[in-house]
């Protein structure tokens, strides 16, 4: 009987460990495992605690720091010294995470990640890759060599598909550059930073650009996006009654005093442009302007000249071939997707801020080439698709023509979307599509054509129609008037305030 049971028991034992057994000597579920390279955003520790995002007492020491100099930053004038005490202040938040001149992280803070003790891939589940997103892409692509062994490994398969996630397209890119194709079944690129993010790449560039009916038009956005009335008449009621503008006019002097002074580029290369991390969402176009801005002076570009190889590395190996590792990704696995949002506005510290985007990243930018009708607006009537390919690429409400993408007919827009796998199931769905079914293009599935919308409410995604992709509207309500009179007064205060100062600032 004792015997018996012992026998059972190893049985047992065996059986349990069996799947994993077999799955190591080869799965014949005939879906290779699906790595998912995630975007921006994984917390940065020091120790146990998290530094980055900054928690409650950096923040507090920022405030604390700023506090003094909030009058000056409301007028927009700051004195030398008023401009070093607003650089401490923002440096405070970046402390924690700082890099070196070189590059590299220092302070020991470093942003955590593991790899999966367990999976499941055999019905199409993504297995995610994180890593620091501060660092060289080249380090992230290195470990993500390292992961997909460890996922080939453990799921018993020798080959991968990988999909990038915003600023995972720019490690998925590197990887593909640097270790090839080799083991690759597919490739999607999924609201990807790849061809630069704009409000990096013009802070980095010094082409910012402050204008308070972007902003405006960014903040009434949230309150209508968050179906919000309160929030969208107390945000037009800033915009009505001029206090924004009077604002704004405070930001961009008090930006041009930091500008004028050097200190904003100082910024960039004693903290925030020590990351190359934030390089790799330089546009190609933007870089060398901001390698100039950041590195202004012969001795600044001799202290940062290993942080600079990096960088540069990064752009002539990767940044300047996105044509070339696209062609090479369809060709050798024939299996590839875009995957890009609109119907947001940009954030708005960008020149081009009428453009189309998925919140953060341009739609043009992360579709590599589609053709938007300004944010608003649509095509004229007598507009024709820019690519005669013999099929409709322009969207139901004639906001996007998608003939002249990269891969016209494998490129697939969230209108609503917003950045990142925000599209509940659906993201999931379109990637099995494209990765398992052979030839799968935007005339495939008719539940999954080129142009699809996302209800928010219902967290659903159905196909794009000229009703369900009409543009969103709110009308200010009663609490718009109360507040735009409180704001008049206001604004007339600052004006005054304004005034003052200018008599006493020179
Ligand atoms: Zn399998
Ligand atoms: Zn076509």
């Amino acid at each position: 009987m004792k015997k018996t049971a012992a026998v059972l028991l190893a049985v047992l034992m065996l059986a349990m460990c069996m799947p994993f057994a077999f799955a190591a000597d080869g799965c014949t579920c005939g879906k290779a495992p699906i790595i998912h390279i995630y975007g921006l955003g994984n917390a940065v520790y020091q120790g146990d605690t998290v530094v980055f995002p900054p928690n409650k007492d950096t923040i507090l020491a920022t405030v604390r720091q700023a506090l003094p100099i909030t009058p000056a930053l409301l007028v927009g004038k700051l004195k030398d010294a008023q401009q070093e005490l607003f650089l401490d202040a923002a440096k405070t938040v970046f402390d924690p995470i700082a890099f070196d001149a070189n590059g590299d992280p220092v302070n020991g803070a470093a942003a955590r990640f593991t790899y999966p003790t367990a999976e499941n891939h055999k019905n199409g589940e993504l297995i995610g890759f994180d890593y620091d997103w501060r660092v060289d892409p080249f380090v992230s692509a290195a470990q993500l060599r390292d992961f997909i062994g460890y996922v080939k490994e453990m799921t018993g398969h020798d080959s991968v598909y990988l999909v990038g996630e915003s600023m995972g397209t720019v490690v998925l890119n590197t990887y593909l550059a640097e270790y090839g194709f080799d083991g690759v079944e597919g490739v999607v690129w999924y609201n990807g930073a790849y061809n630069g993010v704009a409000s990096c790449s013009d802070s980095f560039a010094n082409k910012n650009k402050f204008e308070s009916d972007a902003l405006a038009r960014f903040l009434k956005q949230v309150g209508m996006n968050a179906g919000n009335q309160f929030l969208f008449d107390l945000f037009s009621a800033l915009e009505d009654s001029g206090l924004i503008d009077e604002v704004m006019d405070s930001v961009v002097s008090a930006a041009d005093d930091l500008n004028e002074s050097g200190r904003f580029s100082r910024f960039l290369n004693e903290c925030l442009g020590t990351m190359p991390g934030f390089w790799a969402l330089v546009s190609p176009e933007n870089f060398d302007g901001a390698v100039e801005f950041a590195f202004p002076t012969e001795e600044l570009r001799d202290t940062h000249v290993a942080l600079i190889e990096k960088i540069t590395r990064y752009h002539d190996q990767v940044a300047m071939h996105i044509d070339e590792l696209m062609q090479t990704a369809a060709d050798v696995t024939g299996k590839v997707g875009v995957v890009a949002g609109y119907g947001s506005v940009m954030p708005p510290v960008t020149a081009d801020n009428l453009q189309q985007s998925d919140g953060v990243i341009g739609t043009a930018a992360e579709s590599n080439g589609a053709t938007c009708a300004p944010f608003g607006g649509s095509f004229a009537e007598d507009y024709t698709q820019g690519v005669a390919c013999g099929h409709d690429h322009i969207s139901a409400d004639r906001e996007i023509d998608a003939s002249t993408c990269y891969f016209p007919e494998n490129t697939w827009f969230i209108k609503y979307g917003g950045h990142g796998f925000s599209s509940g199931g659906y993201s999931r769905e379109l990637l099995n599509r494209i990765f398992f079914t052979d030839g799968f293009n935007v005339r495939s599935d008719p539940a999954f054509p080129q142009f699809m919308v996302l209800d928010e409410a219902t967290n659903t995604v159905s196909p794009l129609t000229a009703e369900n992709g009409a543009d969103r509207t709110m009308q200010a309500g009663f609490t718009a008037k109360l507040f735009g009179l409180l704001f008049r007064v206001f604004s007339r205060f600052l004006k005054l305030c304004k005034t003052v100062t200018g008599w006493f600032v020179r």
